[in-house]
């Protein structure tokens, strides 16, 4: 094809990945082993599957074919394991899930071109959405680790957790299984599908590289009949958290029953896409494009019955057959495709089958102009018309790209026919009258109901289905509910198990001494050379600023040594932080999970340099070196769980007496003012810093007078985390005299004060003006160390403020 051509057709040409990484490393770890116990073994039975590229049908490499006794030794191993992981501080945990988010990131290059390569998809939506959200929710299950023994007091791990998982997104569907489980406590025995175990077995590798405890996560390759079987009639096993068809999942249900497991079941779905004459028809194309045709139509969840109202039919009809003609079906690592190859020959062969009795049914069918490529498993997009709602491809699950659609006149008999269905998983409404799309959704019996969107997912958003659709949810805090039962319920295998597991002391792997940290640095200062002066300086609009007063205040240890000099901010230097506080305020707009994502660089930064700063707590206050590494370590759990509350803490729905719903939401309230306690010079700081920027605010802070050294410090830590400019401005100098010029300003919309009773009432006084938000603590200390007093609601709701939005729906 010359320039010319593609000048007059416009044609895509190829784009392909290069399949030679996932290829590589197929090729350095064949044959395939099982993961238990953090190590590769060999399947017991010696015996091994082929799994194939569908792609281009040729076989990809083979994996081990599990048998009963390696289900045993699998669960021996998570049984083992539990007795110490069900007891581990949720921080630690959350340490360990962070660590896996982070694996899964530096790997999503190869992950995805591994997923695309073995199930078939295309590798935009492998790099795009499968492997993103996979790091997503790992990190966000970090978060309810950490949080767990504080908002889920009561409740204990469930033990050792069955998981088995389909096919059609591999480690997307590995992810919404392991992340929950090893939050809350659980040990895991994961049995991927088939068809699909590549991404599995390379997530086992981020597992060893993790180094999580050896048999918390276990992945056994092989067959339904051996590997999941054997699973779900384990009786070490106390719960079963199965993905998959609904008559697999019907027999799970009674070969449980009675057993004590615990039991969620994801399973099929025939969702309705509901569109109504006033939708933008154009939108709506979109829409059932990634409805339908996401995946390949492989998705439990995926629109597949359009039911559009019948005056805008032919119309929105005649649409999407042009969008149809130039949706592109084809190899799935070209960049440039649309739809990829469907998972085997055996699933293309049952897709052929339902399609043709859609035709003798008497449905109309419409398929593109041109032709699948030959080699490999490929359906083209298909839409039937003219289907009656009681026909076999009406109600029957085709998990294809098989789009049927139906028309109805009135919003009552869209409702009908939308349920007019075993399944509930899930539906879309499409309108641009807000009143009639919020009249529908409720009425719509599907766990998730989309308003003019389509499949969309994410972890803080629980997923799962009403009625055949299975039961149990998947995200958000009620899928925590899964892995949890009330720790009044102990169970006497688990008790016996755990009392000769060790219980790990989280503070004792933190017991190095200053000594030790400074003996190990005296050998590389040389020790005639004077030290570098270092002045902290302020930091205002993410900048080092020097105090307009020209300045400096000197800092004294409590040997009365001179330890540093800060500079003496005055009036002039809050007005300037309160002005580069208020252009930041784009902070409070961007998504929680990237907030979230700063405060744990923050946290992780801070690790870096726990010593140093340590050294520091020391040189101001005269504290020993471990009582310093406890603070700064009690600061980094902090981090940690304002970077978990960032995206939970998350408002109501409120249901008053009328049709409608208010939606209860915190919004951030600002630009904060605060100044610091003395006590706990860093912890002192980042417990007012975290909660306050997790929210969306922005803020100008004093740090303790005494000892600002810690705070000073850190603005190379905020630098180096990607923290925006402006969004914390740090002002040095006379707490009270820069609190109440703060607490005076017009712009600044709230004052935290910890610090003198008299202090505390100045700033009430002064925030008359503009009716300010004061916190003050009246000259009482608190304990920063303790979790209790420290941190948590108390903090996020001084940190936000409550807009109700108010719905009503109806027509
Ligand atoms: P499947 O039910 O055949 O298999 C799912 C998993 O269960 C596989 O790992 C399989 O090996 C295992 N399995 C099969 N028989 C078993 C048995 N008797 N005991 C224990 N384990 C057994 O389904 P599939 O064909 O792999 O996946 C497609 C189905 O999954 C579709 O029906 C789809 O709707 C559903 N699905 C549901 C969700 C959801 O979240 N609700 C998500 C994805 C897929
Ligand atoms: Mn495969």
């Amino acid at each position: 094809m010359n320039v010319m051509d593609i000048f007059e057709t416009m044609e895509y040409g190829p784009a392909p990945e290069a399949a030679n990484p996932g290829l590589d490393w197929i090729k350095a770890h064949q044959p395939f082993g099982l993961f238990i116990n953090n190590r590769w073994r060999k399947p017991a039975s010696g015996q091994y599957i082929e799994s194939i590229n569908p792609g281009s049908g040729k076989t990809l490499t083979r994996v081990a074919a599990a048998n009963s006794a390696d289900v045993d030794a699998a669960v021996a191993a998570a049984r083992k394991a539990f007795a110490r992981w069900g007891r581990t501080p949720g921080h630690v945990r959350a340490r360990y899930l962070y660590a896996l988010a982070r694996g899964v990131q530096k790997h999503s290059r190869l992950l995805a071109v591994l997923e695309s390569l073995d199930n078939g998809k295309p590798i935009r939506e492998t790099r795009d959405i499968d492997i993103p959200l996979v790091a997503r929710h790992f990190y966000y299950h970090a978060g309810w680790a950490q949080l767990m023994e504080s908002e889920l007091a009561g409740y204990a791990p469930v033990g050792v957790v069955g998981q088995i998982i389909p096919w059609n997104f591999p480690l997307l569907m590995l992810a919404w299984k392991i992340a929950p489980a090893l939050a809350m406590g659980n040990t895991v025995v994961l049995k991927p599908a088939r068809y699909t175990s590549l991404t599995a077995l390379k997530f086992a590798e981020i597992v060893q590289e993790a180094a999580l405890p050896p048999g918390v996560v276990n992945i056994v390759t092989g067959e339904a009949s051996a590997v999941g079987e054997a699973l779900v009639n384990h009786p070490d096993i106390n719960k079963i958290a199965f993905t998959g068809s609904t008559e697999v999942g019907r027999s799970i249900r009674r070969a449980t029953a009675g057993s004590g497991k615990k039991l969620s079941l994801e399973l099929g779905g025939k969702s309705p896409f509901v569109v109504f004459d006033d939708a933008d028809l154009d939108s709506v194309v979109e829409g059932v494009v990634d409805a339908i045709w996401f995946n390949q139509g492989q998705v439990c969840c995926a629109g597949s019955r359009l039911l559009v109202q019948e005056n805008v039919a032919e119309r929105l009809f005649s649409k999407l057959r042009a969008r149809m003609e130039r949706l592109r079906v084809g190899e799935p690592l070209d960049k440039a495709i649309d739809i990829g190859a469907i998972v085997s020959p055996g699933q293309l062969k049952e897709i052929q089958r339902l399609v043709e009795q859609g035709v003798k049914e008497g449905a109309t069918l419409w398929q593109p102009s041109w032709a699948c490529p030959t080699e490999g498993y490929f359906f083209p997009p298909t839409l039937f018309t003219n289907v009656s709602p009681a026909t076999t491809i009406a109600q029957v699950e085709i998990f294809g790209p098989v789009l049927v659609a139906m028309t109805f006149r009135t919003p009552a008999e869209a409702v009908e026919l939308a349920n007019n269905t075993r399944y509930g998983l899930a539906a879309s409404v499409w309108s641009e009258n807000i009143n009639l799309a919020l009249d529908i959704a409720p009425k719509i019996k599907a766990g998730s109901v989309w308003i003019n969107c389509t499949n969309l997912f994410d972890a803080s958003s629980g997923f799962g289905g009403y009625r055949e659709s299975g039961f149990g949810r998947e995200g958000g805090k009620e899928g925590l509910y899964e892995y949890v039962k009330p720790a009044w319920e102990i169970d006497t295998t688990q008790e016996a198990a755990s009392s000769n597991g060790h219980v790990p002391d989280a503070s004792a792997e933190d017991t190095t001494s200053l000594e030790e940290i400074e003996a190990g640095e005296e050998q590389s200062t040389d020790g005639w050379l004077p030290p570098i002066d270092r002045t902290p300086k302020m930091f205002i609009g993410g900048k080092q600023a020097r105090p307009d007063s020209g300045y400096s205040r000197a800092i004294y240890g409590p040997d009365r040594r001179l330890i540093g000099q800060v500079g003496e901010g005055n009036r002039k230097d809050i007005r300037n932080a309160v002005e580069a506080a208020h252009k930041a305020g784009g902070w409070a707009f961007g998504t929680t999970h990237n907030r979230a994502q700063i405060l744990y660089y923050i946290a992780e930064n801070l690790a870096v340099r726990e010593r140093e700063f340590a050294r520091r707590i020391v040189e101001q206050t005269g504290r020993s070196g471990k009582d310093a590494l406890t603070e700064v370590q009690a600061t980094i759990s902090r981090l940690f769980s304002y970077a978990a509350w960032t995206d939970k803490y998350e408002g109501l729905v409120h249901r008053p007496p009328m049709r409608g719903a208010v939606l209860a939401m915190p919004e951030p309230i600002g630009v904060i003012g605060m100044a610091c306690p003395d006590d706990y010079p860093l912890l002192g700081f980042i417990s007012l810093v975290a909660p306050a920027i997790a929210m969306g605010n922005t803020v100008v802070i004093v740090p303790s007078q005494r000892s600002p050294l810690s705070a000073t410090d850190c603005y190379q830590v905020f630098e180096t985390s990607d923290v925006p400019a402006g969004v914390v401005n740090i002002v040095t100098g006379e707490r009270d005299l820069l609190s109440k010029v703060l607490a005076e300003h017009d712009d600044v919309d709230a004052m935290w004060y910890f610090g003198s009773l008299e202090g505390s009432k100045l700033i009430e006084l002064a925030s008359a003006g503009n009716m300010k938000r004061t916190w003050v603590s009246y000259g009482h200390s608190r304990n920063w160390l303790s979790r209790e007093q420290g941190e948590g609601q108390e903090f996020l709701r001084e940190a936000t403020q409550v807009k109700n939005i108010w719905i009503p729906y109806g027509e």
